[in-house]
Order: C-alpha cells, then structure tokens, then sequence
C-alpha cells in the first residue's frame, strides 16, 4: 500500500495548450498537482518512489480539462425567458444546478466561467463543488446582470419591473448601480456581470448601450476597486468600445464589430468571447424545436456578424475565449461544450490549436487563473482529459464522450456514471398552450399549424 499518492500518466503524445507542438511526455502528479513532466522513460525507477497508480496513455492524447467560458448553471435549460427569470425557486433552482454541474464536468469540461445567474446559486454550487459535497467543475461565477431600464436583460414590461429571481436586476439609477456592486461582492461572487447592450440596438445599429459613461466608470470602477473583474453582455459596437475604453476585462458576444473599432479593442488587449454554438443550434435545430422563425432568422445575421467580425479578430491577434451559453433548452448542459472549437475552426479559420487553447488557456488568463489551470505545465493542477487520438488532427472527437476516457480533477479521476434525463416538474415549467398556431385554409378547411 502506497501512501505517497501519485499517479503516473506515460507514453501519450502531451497537447499542453502552452502552444508547444504535440510531443510524447510522461506525466508524474502528487496530489492534486502535476509535479513533473519529462520525456518518456528519461526517469528512471530508481529516481524516485513508485506511483499509486500508473496509466500507459500511448495513443491517448494528454491534454488539460476544457473551460467553458460561458455556462449559466442556474438557468435549468429553461425554454423561455420566463422560465429562467421567474419558475422553480431558489431552493429547487440551486438543487437542479447541482446536479446539472455534474453533467458538465463528465464531458471534459472541468471549469466553467458563469457569468450571470438567478439569485447567488453559481457562489452556492461553486462552494459546495469546493467543499466536496459534490462532483463538478470549478466554476468563477458572477451573480446578477445588471442592467438598466431598457438594457438587454431588462425582459418584462416596466409594470413588473424585473422580479427578484430574475437573471438579471433592474438598477435606475447610478447609485443602484453601485449598491448592487457592493452587494453582490459581499455575497462572494467572483466576477460582475453587466448587461451593456440596449433593446434600442436591436432593430437600429446606430443606437448605443443602456448606462451612461459615468455608470460605466463608476460601476467597473467599483467593482475593480473591490478586487473583482468585469465582464459585459455587448453584441454591438457602440457598446463594446465603451466598455473598453471603461476597463472591462472581457466582451461576451461582440457580435458585430466594424473594422474601424478593431483597434480600441486590440490596443487593450481585451479578450472577445464570440459564443456561438447556442445561436448554431437555434438556426441549425429550431424548426425542429419550435424556435420562431424569427428568431432563427435573427441567430441567422448573429452568426454572419460574428463570423465576419471574429474572422477580422483573429486576423488581428486579439485574444479569443471559447464558450457556449450552456443552460438554455437548445444549448444543454454537458453536451455541446466542445462544438464551440469546431465552429472556431469551421466559421472563423482558427487553428486547431488556437481554437483549443481558446478554450483553455484563454479563458484561465482572462480570469486571472492561469497560474493553476487552461494548460499542463509542472506545479499545475492535474485537470487532465485523455483522449483517444488526436484532437488536431479533427478538433470534433472532443465531441464524442466515448473517446474522452478519462477525466481528473485536481489528480483525481471523475467517476462518469450514466446520468439519467429527468422529467421537468410543473413548478419549473411556463404556461404555454402550445408553441404554433392552429389555423384553418379557408378553400380547403383543412386545420394547419403556422408561427404565431
Ligand atoms: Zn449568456
């Protein structure tokens, strides 16, 4: 019985998302840290104590665990903006988030970036994962968006306001603003998240974000003087340079971004997280779905938008952070967590290795956590997936769980059972007759279904 509780991984080709080509390397891990990595076999026996445990990895590919850098785990795979922002309560939305974290980190992904959810359930999940009492990824979450009147997250009519287990809070002025800062630093987020754009830049592209100058300066400010980053839902222009020139840290979406606002952005150096494997999978699945067509339509132009501005983005060497919008109906979670590298090389012209290290190291760096995870280096923590063949030769077996045969976190390895799907409950379900109308063809009287 050994007590030194190491593990040993020889004879994989080593993908350590430093940007280093593929090489065979044997790795040596005690505890939850990667102690060395060295040429296969250049370590003899007698250098050190035996392993617990020794896996021959030859064929495998030996890379560190994926983080997704955009996972709502409060949001349930709700189908609908009122069933993420007013069913199911805090009790049973913390439990379901739980138990979905799970899911995530089996499919390789073992951090996640939250940013935005109802009530502080991503700091309760994150802390309970932290305190072992259950499986699942390390997660840097924010709390509620904060918005303004009329800015994205703002869903409802103005008589209701934003209820309070909505995703996002409805703050009027400045002085809200800065409290809910506060408040939200005090009950442990990590990170703040803003809802930048307004409903006006919907339907007119000259229209600019829902806070002033000074509510950006004040709100990032604070929130940096607390020792928290900032992080912004932006899909247009006028949103994203503001916030840059404020000192955001990064940008989710940046959707659509003119040559001529490249510089702001690259001058900064402030990471871009496109997202798009959610909007593919309206506009690829929606119609099988019950996605309006309207709604298609418009995830339609998001992915032309981010296609031609991320193109223009890698071109020009800003960082690029790979997430997905896991959390809603058609984005589940621990299923398409991977699919955000292949459309990165699909739709932008990434490089394998880019669009992998987007989806590592990028995303540690932008959180500050790239002293310990995003790639395999000694004194790292052993996240580690290994992967039957070679993800850069075809990015999409990261797709496939069957090829995922192993998955450690912190040195351990994550026990995968099956989890089974489980029926919604009525509680966490919104009202909805039906998701078409039932019309009539006036010559024929037959009955046919059409968008509402
Ligand atoms: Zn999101």
């Amino acid at each position: 019985m050994h007590t030194n509780n190491t593990l040993e991984i020889i004879n994989g080709q080593l993908l350590d998302c430093t940007g280093t080509p593929l090489r065979h390397a044997d790795l040596r891990i005690k505890h939850d840290r990667i102690e060395a990595i060295s040429a296969p076999g250049s370590r003899q026996n007698g250098d050190r104590e035996p392993a617990n445990r020794t896996i021959d990895a030859a064929g495998l590919t030996v890379m560190p665990g994926l983080i997704d850098a955009h996972v709502h785990i409060s949001y349930g795979e709700g189908r609908t903006a009122e069933e993420v922002d007013v069913y199911g309560g805090p009790e049973w939305v913390a439990l379901r988030a739980a138990w979905n974290a799970k899911k995530v980190l089996h499919a390789g992904v073992t951090s996640i970036i939250d940013p935005g959810g109802t009530y502080f359930v991503g700091c309760a999940v994150r802390d309970a994962i932290n305190n072992g009492m259950f499986a699942g990824p390390r997660i840097f979450t924010a709390g509620r968006h904060i918005t303004a009147d009329g800015g994205f997250a703002d869903y409802f009519p103005s008589i209701l306001g934003l209820p309070a287990s909505a995703e996002g809070v409805l703050c009027s002025t400045k002085a809200d603003m800065l409290s809910e800062v506060r408040r939200q630093v005090k009950n442990r987020v990590d990170c703040i998240k803003l809802s930048g754009d307004s409903q006006a830049q919907e339907t007119n592209g000259t229209a600019g974000p829902c806070f002033t100058d000074d509510e950006m300066c004040a709100v990032i400010g604070m929130a940096h003087q607390l020792g928290k980053k900032v992080t912004v839902h932006a899909r247009y222009a006028k949103t994203i340079t503001a916030m840059v020139k404020h000192g955001i840290d990064w940008v989710l979406h940046a959707s659509h971004l003119p040559a001529e606002d490249m510089g702001i952005v690259r001058d900064a150096n402030v990471a871009l997280c496109p997202t798009m494997t959610f909007a593919h999978n309206i506009v690829e699945f929606g119609h099988e779905c019950g996605s309006e067509p309207g709604h298609i339509n418009f995830r339609k132009r998001e992915i032309e938008g981010i296609v031609e501005t991320y193109r223009r983005v890698y071109e020009a060497g800003i960082p690029i952070m790979a997430g997905t919008e896991s959390g809603f109906s058609m984005c589940p979670y621990g299923e398409w967590h991977a699919k955000e590298i292949e459309l990165l090389v699909s739709l932008i012209g990434m490089s394998p290795m880019a669009a992998i290290q987007a989806m590592t190291i990028n995303n540690a760096r932008a959180i500050g956590w790239n002293d310990h995870v995003g790639s395999l280096e000694s004194g790292k923590v052993a996240d580690i997936l290994l992967v039957e063949g070679n993800p850069l030769d075809d990015v999409r077996i990261l797709q496939d769980r069957a090829r995922i045969r192993a998955v450690f976190k912190g040195g351990v390895e994550v026990l995968r059972e099956p989890v089974a799907t489980r029926p919604r409950l009525g509680h966490e379900r919104g009202f909805a007759v039906s998701t078409h109308r039932l019309r009539r063809d006036a010559e024929t009287l037959r009955p046919y279904a059409s968008p509402m």
